[in-house]
């Protein structure tokens, strides 16, 4: 049987996302020894970097601002020497087979592979109603953290009835006089506790089991056109700002075609976080999971490192 030399790759791992499932893959794979890079966005916003404060990740008992988290994952991942490169990866591509080889490009040069981890995260789901795209910027809102302040003694609404929508019409009351959170059913989704803290304050007004149908205004929002599911019946809400938060969808257009995707395109695995291409493994928020929370994105980071430590190990242990 003739044997062929194995395959000149440049990376054990390739980790694409610099958000915690990226940044933890990142430790483990740099204290692992693994030659790797970890690719993050250049200039992709990230959800934890815009939160607030994340109060139940554990060890931290009076909560941490998402930014300054992110730059301790960072820190962390730098003192084991992670090589990170900060640019926008443009395509994936299978380069070779038997063993599979992957290809990951920016815009100034490319990366060959064994394998590569998944780490893209996602970003807020907009309604899609008349005014919400006019708006944006103009009183429609995606982040509580950034425009919250410009609302000091107004009244806003909040869409949503989710842990971001309670969490954020929570932070809004700092500012505002007045948060009304319009939420498509009679019961919230969020947790128990946020749900405790927002029945609790006096400046949260809910509209239950209605909907947005229109945001209006002239230079700046001035209210939002409501329907009530139940009866039908539409009113007009005058508001200064519509903060809108309604779930997720994730940064994986990249990936199409590449490796299967739910329909709402979160990335599919099993339960150990592979993919169905060989060599591609998917963690965090990007990926098709019940909960997604910034230490469900770390435990996936690092079990990600693993699995891809077995299957690098496995490739290298054969003969070609
Ligand atoms: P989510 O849990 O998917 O909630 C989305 C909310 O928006 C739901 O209440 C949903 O209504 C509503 N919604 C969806 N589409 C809508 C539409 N077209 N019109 C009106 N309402 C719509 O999203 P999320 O709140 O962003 O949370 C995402 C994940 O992050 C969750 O796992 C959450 O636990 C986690 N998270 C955790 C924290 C924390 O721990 N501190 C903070 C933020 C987020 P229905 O309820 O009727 O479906």
């Amino acid at each position: 049987m003739t044997q062929t030399a194995f395959p000149q790759v440049d990376y054990d791992i390739v980790i694409i996302g610099g958000g915690p499932a990226g940044y933890t893959a990142g430790i483990y794979a740099a204290r692992a020894a693994l030659k790797t890079l970890l690719v993050e966005g250049a200039g992709t916003v990230s959800q934890i970097t815009i939160t607030d404060i994340i109060e139940n990740y554990p060890g931290i008992p009076d909560g941490i601002g998402g930014f300054e988290l992110m730059q301790l994952f960072k820190k962390q991942a730098e003192k084991f020497g992670l090589e990170i490169a900060p640019k926008d990866v443009v395509s994936v591509s299978r380069v070779s087979e038997n063993p599979v080889t992957w290809e990951v490009s920016t815009a100034d040069r490319s990366y060959k592979t064994l394998s590569l981890i998944i780490a893209t995260g996602a970003m807020w789901r907009s309604l899609g109603v008349p005014g919400e795209a006019e708006f944006a910027g103009k009183g429609v809102s995606y982040c509580a953290t950034c425009d919250g302040p410009f609302y000091r003694n107004r009244h806003v609404v909040v869409v949503g009835g989710g842990d971001t929508a309670i969490q954020e019409a929570l932070f809004l009351t700092h500012f505002a006089d007045k948060v009304t959170v319009i939420h498509r059913r009679d019961r919230l989704r969020a947790a128990g506790m946020l749900q405790k803290r927002a029945f609790a304050e006096k400046k949260i007004e809910f509209v239950w089991n209605s909907v947005v149908e229109e945001i209006s205004g002239s230079d700046f929002v001035t209210g939002v056109k409501v329907k009530n599911v139940q009866t039908g019946e539409a009113s007009n809400l005058p508001a200064d700002g519509a903060f809108i938060f309604v779930g997720r969808l994730p940064y994986t257009d990249l990936f199409k075609g590449l490796i299967d995707l739910d329909k709402t395109g979160f990335i599919l695995t099993d339960e150990n976080l592979k993919t169905s291409a060989p060599g591609i493994f998917a963690a965090g928020d990007c990926r098709a999971k019940l909960f997604r929370q910034v230490i469900t994105a770390a435990g996936d980071g690092a079990n990600a490192v693993h699995v891809a430590e077995l299957y690098v190990e496995d490739l290298k242990g054969q003969t070609y």
